[in-house]
């Protein structure tokens, strides 16, 4: 079907499409649309990773918009949404316009209202049909990227019961679900009541093996000659071998520091390829990449860059993915070593794909477990770029004879697993349990039920009774914390109400209310840290080896500024647990205690996108804390609010009122403090000269930064910076 025929879009979309190089549909998008998906129909599309899923649901959101609805498209990272949305801004001049929604989770909603198209993370959707986002219900089709997802224990609930729920609140609205080939497709059909593409098409051949010895086992059953030298790893082997025939690879590892080391390595193969050319524009990528900042990881990544490799993980900077992405789309870095989380989503295609490591360190069990077969074949599927290579190639490796065998039988033979709703858990119900009483969905036990069984676990279960069995705990103890009550019917509390709309875990929530609760004069910002640090809703810092001594130790010296009582050292479990915060506590404080990031990184072992990722939690946590404090007419409703805005700054007390200038930020904070300006009122009165020297005289800086202060003539002509006031 060629694109020209398409309708039921804006004027012009097709035309663009062909401007873009599509000019016919792939057959799976093909059938898509005559499964009516442009006409408003449901559909779930299980279709291999890079086969077109996007342009699906493009077409269904764009024919949306012409029919005069708003769509939602639902992305699984939050790291994607941008990516996404960008994707679609190609569209605005079809009329389309497109918002984002990330950040904090309470607000937001009204600025949405605007866009025909939202992009945003279930766990984002979730908080805004909570808070009462009008929008919602001038949805016309919401889109589900990545659904197979919702098999995740950790974050699938969310999506499912999202889902559900708009489902539920909105009649007829269209669903569109994309998966990656799963083993019960029909499964997730009969559930959305959707109609069904399961396809495994793809643009550009495939073919699979596992390198053993001194040689590629392909899945075709013929086996080709890939020497390792001494000394090299395989890896290397293949990285050379697929070089030498002009083609880029990605390797996919188990954890971020083997994806440093890894690149490190292979750089090593790459550089004694490059020609002086090639040299040149790596060494301007890694000047850029050293440009977005100067810690370890940055260092560590640009020196591999100058030879050729990259890694990429979900401790990076944005920048730095997306120039390592952008560097390798373009063929100047040759070889990227990955984690799976992050690579899954990020359109990065190579020749060659090598899955290294099949297993990865499981922190529930504590040991090592294999990957699913659906999650590997997503990687073998970024093997292959269509149009310009002959064909794709993705390989595992393994040094031991019987492990070949064992491979084939394992990744290349084997069928993707079912996907399986992991909503009876009991975190997960929790605190959808609460949301769906609190948004006033559900106001009886048994509406409350008739709304679960609109999910996924529903249809998939036959154990009769166990989902109103796990549902009866849940409410218990809903109500043994206060957050709803149930006489004749089921009502949120105030408590509960708000505990639903900061959309904070309601076991979070009755840790933070017990802590709050205990705290006097002498809890301090750590004592805050750690009592946020401490909920489900925070992933801790892992104990590495040592840490125990050292965390027992620091304990035992700060008990008294921790709210809340200390668990037995016998109670192994929540004693450990209470040391994790600790150390993830003692993090915070370093950060307002304004040390460096990379200081920080070295002295936790982490990267700096981790530092953020865990300062902004903590951040949200506080704000809720504080909130809850308010709520519940508590003394430390202020203590709180000056540990997340040091948090939020990173910075300590006296530069709270200056780093909250817009444009300021904690290091020119510091700056300008020690030039003597030292908070607000004195920026907005200062002399420019001391500022611009502050300010290592850039003007532009200065002049926004004053102007942000409320100075009343900002303008920097002819000022030249006081070189005293440099620190
Ligand atoms: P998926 O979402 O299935 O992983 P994508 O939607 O990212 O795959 O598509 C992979 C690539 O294929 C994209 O670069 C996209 O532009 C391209 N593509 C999609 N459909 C077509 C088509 N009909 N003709 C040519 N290229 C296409």
């Amino acid at each position: 079907m060629k694109v020209t025929e398409l309708t039921g879009l804006p004027d012009g979309v097709p035309e663009h499409l062909e401007s873009e190089g599509i000019e016919e549909l792939y057959p799976p998008q093909a059938e898509a649309v005559e499964r009516g998906v442009t006409e408003g129909e449901s559909l779930v599309a299980s279709v291999p990773t890079a086969s077109g899923k996007t342009l699906i649901a493009e077409l269904a959101m764009l024919a949306a918009i012409e029919r005069g609805e708003k769509a939602l498209y639902i992305v699984p990272l939050r790291a994607l949404a941008g990516e996404k949305a960008s994707a679609f801004e190609r569209f605005e001049a079809f009329g389309l316009s497109v918002g984002v929604s990330t950040g904090n989770y309470e607000s937001d909603g009204e600025r949405l209202a605007n866009n025909d198209v939202i992009v945003a993370t279930s766990e984002k959707v979730d908080s805004l049909v909570r808070n009462g986002a009008a929008w919602v219900d001038q949805l016309g089709c919401v889109v589900a990227d990545e659904v197979h997802l919702v098999d995740d224990a950790h974050r699938g609930p969310t999506l499912e019961v999202t889902l559900a729920k708009l489902r539920a609140r909105v009649s007829d609205l269209q669903t569109v679900a994309l998966s990656a080939t799963v083993g019960n497709a029909d499964e997730l059909a009969a559930w959305l009541d959707a109609e069904l593409v399961d396809s495994d098409w793809r643009p550009i051949e495939l073919r699979t093996g596992v390198h053993y010895g001194q040689a590629l086992h392909l899945d075709d059953g013929t086996t080709r000659e890939l020497p390792v030298e001494r000394g090299e790893s395989q890896t290397a082997a293949i990285v050379r071998d697929t070089l030498h025939d002009d083609g880029s690879t990605l390797v996919f590892v188990n954890s971020r520091r083997n994806a440093e080391g890894a690149a490190k390595r292979l750089a090593s193969v790459v550089s004694k390829q490059l020609t002086d050319d090639q040299r040149v524009e790596l060494a301007e990528v890694a000047e850029e990449i050293r440009a977005v900042s100067d810690t370890e990881t940055s260092e560590t990544l640009a020196s591999a860059v100058e030879r050729g490799a990259a890694f990429h993980h979900a401790g990076l900077a944005k920048e730095h993915r997306e120039l390592v992405e952008d560097a390798f789309r373009d063929r100047l870095v040759r070889t990227v070593c990955a984690t799976p989380t992050l690579a899954a989503g990020v359109n990065t295609p190579a020749r060659r794909v090598v899955v290294r490591d099949w297993q990865r360190y499981d922190g529930d069990t504590g040991g090592m477990q294999p990957l699913d077969v659906l999650e590997v074949h997503q990687m073998f599927g970024r093997a292959g770029r269509p149009g310009l290579d002959p064909y794709g190639e993705a390989v595992l490796v393994t040094d031991d004879h019987d492990g070949l065998e064992g491979l084939f039988e394992k990744y290349i033979y084997a069928d993707p697993e079912p996907v399986r709703s992991k909503l009876a858990a009991e975190p997960a119900l929790r605190t959808h349990v609460l949301a769906t009483v609190a948004t006033g969905f559900a106001t009886t036990r048994e509406e409350l039920l008739d709304f679960l069984d609109g999910t996924l676990y529903a249809e998939q279960t036959d154990e009769a009774g166990r989902l109103a069995a796990v549902t009866d705990d849940v409410l218990a103890y809903l109500d043994a914390n206060g957050f709803v009550e149930r006489d004749d019917g089921l009502r949120a509390t105030e408590t509960g109400h708000l505990v639903s709309r900061l959309y904070v875990d309601p076991m979070s929530a009755a840790e933070m209310i017990h802590g709050l609760r205990e705290a006097d004069a002498e809890t301090t910002p750590l004592g805050f840290y750690h009592l946020v640090s401490r909920t489900p809703d925070m992933y801790e810092l892992y104990l590495r080896s040592g840490d125990r001594e050292k965390y027992t130790e620091l304990l035992y010296e700060r008990e008294a500024e921790i709210p809340g009582s200390t668990p037995s050292e016998f109670s192994e479990g929540e004693f450990e647990d209470w040391l994790s915060a600790l150390k993830t506590a003692t993090l915070m404080e370093d950060w307002t205690e304004e040390l460096d990031e990379e200081r920080i990184a070295e002295r936790y072992g982490v990267g700096p996108g981790d530092i953020r990722g865990k300062t902004e939690t903590a951040e949200w946590l506080l704000g809720a804390a504080e909130r809850l404090a308010g709520e519940l007419d508590l003394d430390c409703v202020r203590a709180v609010r000056d540990a997340r805005k040091r948090v939020d700054y990173g910075v300590r007390e006296e530069l709270l009122d200056l780093a909250g200038v817009r444009g300021v930020g904690r290091k020119r904070a510091r700056r300008l403090y020690r030039a003597g300006v030292e908070d607000r009122s004195e920026l907005r009165n200062a002399d420019k000269s001391t500022v611009l020297g502050a300010l290592r005289g850039r003007r532009k800086t200065a002049e926004s930064v004053l102007a942000a202060a409320g100075h009343p003539n900002p303008e920097m002509d002819g000022v030249t910076g006081d070189p005293d006031a440099a620190p």
